[in-house]
């Protein structure tokens, strides 16, 4: 049924950049990489075509903001890319601590005081064939640069999404908690939002359960409680959602993980989604249905501006 959604959360394709993209101003050389031990300039951070990240998505990779210099969650992150690595049975070639040292060095080089890292771990170096045991060594890359975010209004009046058509894959084909380099499916997904003018689109189980979005979960709040769907629904295990549900019990909101329907969403008072590019961002619409009063509701406010004055002064590491 449609409720007559206000367009504000539509894009043109100008603002519908990536929020990865280089937001600086820079010569192109910009920024250093840390590639396999060394730190270079961008043009010469290469991977070689017979990488098996590149030929198959086989390697696995996090996204980690940086606040007033400070990396946010890096050990969640770190434990979630050992994770992802050991159920591909990649060996990850540093240690935790090598890992942290690698980040700081990348962010250092590059002077960033408040913006995003990208870890990769590839498969490395194989021949044409699928079989990782044929790739000796494991690449890694750390990148360290500026991020933009969706369009200011967006956070002020909410984002405007739509279900995907495409289930997210089965989890007994791919378990969803990897975060790996394979991300077709919601490539897919967010196509479907992209030829609807949007930027973000809900991905369903193959149950019909709500999921998350192709890059970021999501949350709902119904009488004053806040709700996710549970681990069981086939999720990312997004560390900005666990970071969220910390809040709320902060701040004495209610909040539990329930199994969620479109139609759960569509009567909700509100709908946010988390990610760490994203941060915290509120949903107006869904489909053609308003939710809610059609702009940003007040939990995702004092949510958001919780995340916002913890993360600014004293962003936590662990
Ligand atoms: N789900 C998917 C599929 C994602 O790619 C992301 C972004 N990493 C998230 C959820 C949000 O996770 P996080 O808060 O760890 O960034």
């Amino acid at each position: 049924m449609s409720r007559g959604a206000p367009h504000h959360g539509g894009t043109s394709p100008e603002s519908r950049e990536a929020p990865f993209a280089s937001a600086r101003e820079e010569p192109s050389d910009r920024p250093l990489i840390w590639i396999d031990g060394e730190l270079v300039p961008k043009s010469q951070a290469r991977i070689s075509v017979y990488d098996h990240g590149l030929l198959y998505g086989d390697g696995v990779f996090e996204g980690i903001r940086v606040y007033g210099g400070r990396v946010f969650k890096m050990r969640t992150h770190l434990e979630r890319l050992f994770a992802s690595a050991e159920a591909i049975r990649l060996r990850v070639p540093h240690a935790v601590e090598e890992l942290e040292r690698i980040i700081r060095e990348t962010i250092a080089a590059n002077e960033v005081r408040d913006g995003y890292v990208r870890l990769v771990v590839t498969r490395g170096v194989g021949t044409l064939g699928l079989d990782p045991t044929k790739c000796p060594t494991p690449g890694v890359f750390c990148i360290a640069d500026a991020i933009r975010l969706y369009p200011e209004e967006m956070y002020r009046d909410g984002m405007r999404i739509i279900v995907a058509r495409r289930p997210r894959i089965p989890a007994q084909c791919l378990d969803p908690r990897i975060k790996s380099c394979n991300y077709l499916n919601n490539i897919l997904a967010k196509l479907e939002a992209i030829d609807a003018g949007l930027l973000e689109a809900i991905m369903l189980n193959e149950r019909g359960e709500v999921a998350e979005c192709t890059g970021d979960n999501i949350f709902m709040v119904r009488k004053g409680e806040v709700l996710t769907p549970p681990e069981e629904a086939g999720i990312l295990m997004g560390v900005t959602r666990g970071f969220v549900l910390e809040l709320c019990r902060r701040l004495d909101i209610p909040c539990r993980e329930e199994r969620l329907f479109v139609g759960d969403l569509h009567a909700a008072d509100e709908v946010f989604l988390t990610g760490t590019a994203a941060e915290v961002i509120a949903v107006s619409a869904i489909d053609d249905a308003r939710i809610g009063e059609g702009k940003e509701g007040p939990i995702t406010r004092r949510i958001r501006e919780l995340f916002h004055e913890v993360v600014t002064r004293d962003a936590p590491e662990d």
